[in-house]
C-alpha cells in the first residue's frame, strides 16, 4: 500500500529561499503570511493529507461513488467524515476575499496547500477545488447581491461547485453548445439541456451544490458569441439564505471510468431549471474563463503532486527491493542481493522523476505567486507584467505538468516491476489518475494551440519578450558565479533554443495555419523546459548559499540540479528540431489512408 508524505522542506525552501515570500510583505494577505505562521499552515496541511485523505485514496479508488434510485450519489466510505475535517479546518477559504469570510492569505499558500491535497488524494480534492473555481468566478463576475448569497457558504465549505461546460456533441468546440436559457421576465431563465462528465456534479459531500452553466439564450447568436454563464443552484436559496426548494436539475448517471473512482463524474440533467446570469448576456465564455484558468493551473498541480506520491513509493521500493549485484561489484554483500537503487537504469527513472518534480514545484509556487502580483500589486506595470505571464504559462503549466505527471506516474510503476502492475500495491492507481489530466480542462493538444496561436503574439509578443528579457537578465546579473555556472549555461541553452523556435514560429506559422499546429506541442515542451531551467538555476543559486550548512538538503538539491542540467536540458534540442520540420510530412498522408 502507498504511503504519503508531505515534502515539507522542499515546500518551505521553495516558498522563503528561492521566492523569498516575506519580502512581499506589502501585499494584502503576505503581512499575515511569516515565516512561522506558514510552517504551522503546512505542517496542519500535511497532517491532514497524510493522515485524513490518503488512507481513503486506495479504498475510494476501489469502492468509487455510488448513484441511487432517486438521483442522489453517494461519495465512498470515509470522503464525508474527511471533507467534515477539511471544512472544520478551514481550508477552503484559505486565501478567500476576508470579505465573504475567507482569511485572505497569500493564494501562493493555497497552492502548497492543494499540493498536498491533490497528491493525498486527487479524487477528493476536486470537490472543494471546484468549488473555489465556481466562487472565484462569482467573486469576479457576481453582483453583489449574488456574491452575498452564494459565496459566505461555498468558502465556509457548506456548499459546493461545480463548472458545466461539456455536452455530448460539443466538448473542445463549444461553439456548438446547445443548453438554453429561456428569459422569465423577473431576473431569472430556466435552464434546460444536458451536460457530461461533470466533475463533482452530485454528491453527499455538501448541502447545497451551485453549479456554472454554460447555455444559450433564446435568439443568441450562434456559435461562442452567443453563450452565457448561469448560476443555477442544487436547492434555491431563499431571501433569508436558508435552503428552499430542489431546483430541476438531477444526476442521470455516473461515468464508469479510467481512475479517480471517488469522485463523482456525472451527466447532469437540465431541466427548466432556474438559474440566473453571471456577468453579462454573450460574454459566458469570459466570465467562465476566470474559472477556467484558475482550473488549469489547479490541473497542472494534479500533474505534479501525483508525480510527487508516486515518486515517494517508488524510490521506498527501490531502497528495499532486492536483485541482482550493482554493475561495479556487490554493495551490500552480507545481503542475497543489492537493492534495485543500484541500477543505474532505476536510478534514471528516479532521477528524472525527482529532477522534474523538484523544478516543477519551484515554476508551479513563482507562478502562483505572479497570481498573488496579478490581483494584489500596487503599481499597474507589476500587476500587468503578472498578467502577461500568467496568460502565457497558464497552456504550458496544465499541459505539460500533466504530461510529466503522467509519465513520471508510469516511470514509478516501472520501479517496482510486476508489483507496480498490481492493485494491491496502489502504484496503477496513480497512473490511472494521473491519466485524465492530460484531457480534462481543455486537452493537451488544444492549450499548445491557445499558446502558439493566441498567447504567443497577444499584445505583439510581450508576454514572451518580457519572459526572455528576465531570464537573461538573471543571466547577466549572475555570472561570475562559478559554482552557478553550469546552471546559467544550461538555462541560456534552452533558452536560445526557445528564442529560435519562437522565431521559426513567426516566420512559418502565419504562412501555413498547419505550421503552428503541427509545431505547437514541441513549442509547448520547449517552452516549458526553459520555464523549469529558469527555476532550477534559481534553486541553484538559494541551495549554492547554503551548501555549507552541513545540511544535506542543499547538497542534494544541486546534484539533482545538476542531473536537470545534463540530462533533461538536451531534449530542448530535439524539439527544436521537431518545431523546425513543420507540417510538411505531418499532413502528407491522405486521411483516408489512416
Ligand atoms: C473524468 C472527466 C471529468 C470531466 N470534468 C468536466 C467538468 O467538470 N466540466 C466540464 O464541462 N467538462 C468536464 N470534462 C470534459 C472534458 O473537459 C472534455 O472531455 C475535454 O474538454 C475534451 O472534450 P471531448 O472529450 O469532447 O473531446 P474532443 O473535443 O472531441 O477532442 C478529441 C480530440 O481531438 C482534439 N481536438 C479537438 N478539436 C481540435 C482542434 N480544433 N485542433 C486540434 N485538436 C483538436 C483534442 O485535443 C482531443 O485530443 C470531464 C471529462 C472527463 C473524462
Amino acid at each position: 500500500m502507498t504511503t504519503y508524505t508531505a515534502p515539507l522542506k522542499d515546500m518551505q525552501f521553495v516558498l522563503n529561499e528561492v521566492l523569498q515570500i516575506s519580502k512581499y510583505s506589502n501585499l494584502p494577505g503576505f503581512a499575515d503570511a511569516s515565516e512561522d505562521v506558514v510552517s504551522a499552515i503546512l505542517e496542519e496541511g500535511a497532517k491532514m493529507a497524510s493522515n485524513v485523505l490518503h488512507p481513503i485514496n486506495h479504498s475510494g479508488d476501489k469502492e468509487g461513488c455510488t448513484r441511487h434510485e432517486d438521483g442522489s450519489v453517494t461519495t465512498p466510505k470515509g470522503f464525508k467524515e474527511a471533507y467534515e475535517i477539511y471544512k472544520q479546518g478551514g481550508w477552503q477559504g484559505l486565501s478567500f476575499d476576508p470579505e465573504y469570510g475567507g482569511q485572505g492569505l497569500p493564494y501562493i499558500l493555497a497552492v502548497a496547500v492543494s499540493e498536498m491535497v491533490s497528491a493525498a488524494n486527487m479524487a477528493f480534492g476536486m470537490y472543494p477545488g471546484l468549488a473555489r473555481g465556481a466562487a472565484d468566478a462569482i467573486h469576479a463576475h457576481g453582483t453583489d447581491e449574488q456574491k452575498q448569497k452564494y459565496l459566505p457558504n461555498m468558502i465556509a465549505g457548506e456548499w459546493g461547485g461545480t463548472m458545466n461546460l461539456t455536452e455530448p456533441h460539443c466538448g473542445t468546440d463549444l461553439g456548438l453548445l446547445k443548453s438554453k436559457a429561456v428569459p422569465q421576465g423577473d431576473g431569472s431563465y430556466k435552464i434546460s439541456g444536458q451536460k457530461i462528465f461533470i466533475s463533482a456534479g452530485e454528491h453527499d459531500l455538501t448541502e447545497n451544490i451551485i453549479h456554472l452553466v454554460l447555455a444559450r439564450i433564446e435568439g443568441a447568436p450562434e456559435g461562442v458569441k452567443g453563450i452565457s454563464l448561469f448560476i443555477v443552484p442544487k436547492f434555491l436559496v431563499n431571501e433569508d439564505g436558508s435552503l428552499g426548494e430542489r431546483n430541476g436539475v438531477s444526476c442521470g448517471s455516473i461515468e464508469e471510468k479510467m481512475g479517480i473512482h471517488a469522485n463523482s463524474t456525472c451527466v447532469l440533467n437540465y431541466d427548466e431549471a432556474t438559474g440566473w446570469l453571471l456577468g453579462e448576456e454573450n460574454k459566458g465564455l469570459r466570465a467562465m474563463f476566470t474559472m477556467m484558468n484558475e482550473a488549469r493551473l489547479g490541473v497542472g498541480l494534479q500533474g505534479m503532486a501525483i508525480s510527487e506520491v508516486a515518486y515517494q513509493n517508488g524510490a521506498a521500493y527501490a531502497k528495499d527491493r532486492l536483485q541482482g549485484r550493482a554493475l561495479t561489484g556487490p554493495a551490500e554483500p552480507e545481503k542475497p542481493a543489492d537493492p534495485i537503487i543500484v541500477h543505474p537504469d532505476v536510478r534514471r527513472m528516479l532521477m528524472d522523476h525527482r529532477a522534474f518534480t523538484e523544478g516543477a514545484r519551484a515554476w508551479m509556487y513563482w507562478s502562483a505567486l505572479y497570481g498573488d502580483l496579478h490581483t494584489k500589486a500596487e503599481d499597474e506595470a507589476t500587476r500587468q507584467k503578472a498578467d502577461d505571464y500568467m496568460g502565457l504559462m497558464t497552456p504550458i503549466l496544465k499541459s505539460y505538468l500533466t504530461e510529466k505527471g503522467y509519465w513520471h506516474a508510469t516511470n514509478a510503476q516501472q520501479v517496482l516491476g510486476g508489483h507496480g502492475y498490481i492493485q494491491e500495491w496502489g502504484m496503477e492507481q496513480f497512473v490511472r489518475d494521473a491519466r485524465i489530466a492530460m484531457i480534462y480542462e481543455g486537452a493537451n493538444g488544444i492549450q499548445a494551440l491557445d499558446l502558439v496561436g493566441r498567447k504567443l503574439m497577444k499584445d505583439g509578443g510581450r508576454a514572451w519578450q518580457t519572459f526572455f528579457a528576465e531570464v537573461d537578465e538573471f543571466i547577466a546579473d549572475n555570472q561570475g558565479n562559478e559554482e552557478l555556472k553550469p546552471f546559467l549555461d544550461g538555462l541560456a541553452l534552452a533558452k536560445g533554443r526557445a528564442l529560435e523556435a519562437t522565431q521559426w514560429m513567426g516566420a512559418n506559422a502565419m504562412a501555413n495555419f498547419n505550421n503552428a499546429g503541427a509545431s505547437s506541442m514541441d513549442y509547448l515542451c520547449l517552452f516549458a523546459l526553459t520555464a523549469l531551467s529558469y527555476a532550477w538555476a534559481q534553486s541553484a543559486k538559494a541551495a549554492l548559499e547554503k551548501k555549507d550548512s552541513g545540511d544535506d538538503f542543499y547538497k542534494n538539491k544541486l546534484i539533482t540540479g545538476k542531473y536537470f542540467v545534463d540530462r533533461i536540458i538536451p531534449e530542448t534540442a530535439s524539439h527544436l528540431d521537431k518545431v523546425k520540420s513543420g507540417a510538411e510530412a505531418m499532413m502528407a498522408l491522405p486521411a483516408e489512408a489512416f
